[in-house]
């Protein structure tokens, strides 16, 4: 089919959980997706006073694609839950760009908020789909796939992460190596170009899309398996690695730390493993309430994680990011309160670093401490002494 024109995706910020809808939503309509690169070593972040790290980077993949595309994609997001709210940063995000850009190249900067509009995601997508010339019916069957490949993304998620390199996470026509052969069969091509889905997808409802529950998302009952048993699949490291998905997956912000963990034995575990259910649980009798949907996610996961299941605990956070300060020193006064942190919890904060060894040398470190923490409480029944907690 001859392409409409081209998409510009910048790779940053929720780039690192929508891009299978979103990608799945433009090429179904006939459009070619342009996802700008990585940064990388030499490259040069465009910086703008006291902005966080991915907003700059945001700015900076942006502008890499404005000369290249008809379209940027940089949707306006408020909320993505029916209560909470995302990051103020995150409405403002197509103003810095278009401000950046100089008008180059014209915005696709819906607004989704779910706080006003139960469907806010779904119009969004919608509205963006008439402006691209669209049918009705064209959109809804890009709708269709979109969610389609979201869901199947979901699912397959946690073997992505710990079978490919963190490069390759993101490309939708890299087939999740586990599931190589045991899927196969089951697997029809797409009408999107790249991506294969399961025949019998099970696409998840648009309310589902919207609220953002998580596909894939487990409870108590069936997590021990996900996780891969007390011991870790093949006597790996159980890490959980939580922050923001930018933080956790952009290797120009964090220097590849997920491969590097791969390197030392660690099996990763991320916050999409836990359900809203788990999630809120955790957070459920806390004095103050979170306002931010990422932070709830972080909170709850931190404590959930840090209660035990696994080996290790990484936060991995942004410097200049206001939401995570504050996310961090509350975690830490309640575990001090409730005194019944059993598990090693290692806090990385990244900024501009170009250089890899400071990285290596602390997560060495951390290997080694839950290493030794093993060793001295095989069951992770005592609470930890806090030679064990390394900031
Ligand atoms: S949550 Fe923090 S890191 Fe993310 S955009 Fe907001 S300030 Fe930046």
């Amino acid at each position: 089919m001859e392409k409409k024109g081209r998409i510009g995706i910048p790779r940053a910020l929720m780039f690192y959980r929508y891009v299978p809808f979103w990608r799945t939503f433009f090429e179904s309509l006939g459009w070619e997706v342009m996802v700008s690169r990585d940064v990388g070593k030499r490259g040069k972040i465009i910086y703008f006073e006291d902005s966080c790290l991915p907003m700059k980077l945001l700015v900076t993949h942006a502008t890499s694609l404005a000369s290249e595309t008809d379209h940027l994609f940089v949707p306006r997001l408020v909320s993505l839950h029916p209560k909470y709210i995302l990051c103020p940063k995150f409405r403002g995000a197509p103003d810095i760009v278009r401000l950046a850009i100089e008008k180059k190249v014209s915005i696709l900067d819906e607004t989704i908020d779910l706080r006003t509009r139960k469907h806010s995601y779904r119009r969004a997508f919608l509205k963006m789909g008439e402006k691209l010339g669209a049918s009705p019916r064209e959109i809804q069957a890009a709708l269709s796939r979109a969610e389609a490949s979201f869901s199947t993304f979901q699912k397959e998620w946690i073997e992505r992460i710990n079978q490919l390199p963190t490069r390759d996470l993101f490309k939708l026509d890299i087939p999740t190596p586990a599931l190589k052969s045991s899927s196969q069969e089951a697997v029809s091509p797409c009408h999107c170009e790249g991506v294969e889905r399961p025949k019998q997808s099970h696409p998840v409802s648009n309310e589902e899309i919207a609220t953002l529950s998580r596909q894939g998302g487990i409870t108590r009952n069936d997590k021990q398996g996900l996780l891969g048993g007390s011991e870790g699949k093949g006597g790996l490291l159980r890490v959980a690695f939580i922050g923001h998905p930018y933080n956790l997956f952009d290797t120009d912000i964090n220097k590849d730390i997920l491969g590097l963990a791969k390197q030392l034995g660690m099996r990763i575990l991320t916050s999409d493993l836990l359900s809203e259910e788990v999630i809120e649980h955790e957070i459920s009798n806390l004095s103050k309430e979170i306002y931010w949907s990422s932070g709830r996610e972080i909170v709850g996961s931190l404590f959930h994680f840090l209660s035990g299941e696994v080996d290790g605990v990484v936060f991995i956070t942004s410097f200049k990011c206001g939401i995570d300060a504050l996310l961090q020193e509350f975690v830490k006064r309640v575990l001090r309160i409730r005194k019944t942190s059993f598990v090693p919890f290692l806090v990385l904060s990244f900024d501009e670093h170009t250089g890899r060894e400071g990285l290596t040398t602390r997560l060495e470190a951390f290997k080694d401490v839950i290493e030794e923490r093993k060793r001295q409480a095989p069951n992770n029944k005592h609470p930890i002494p806090n030679k064990f907690q390394i900031k």
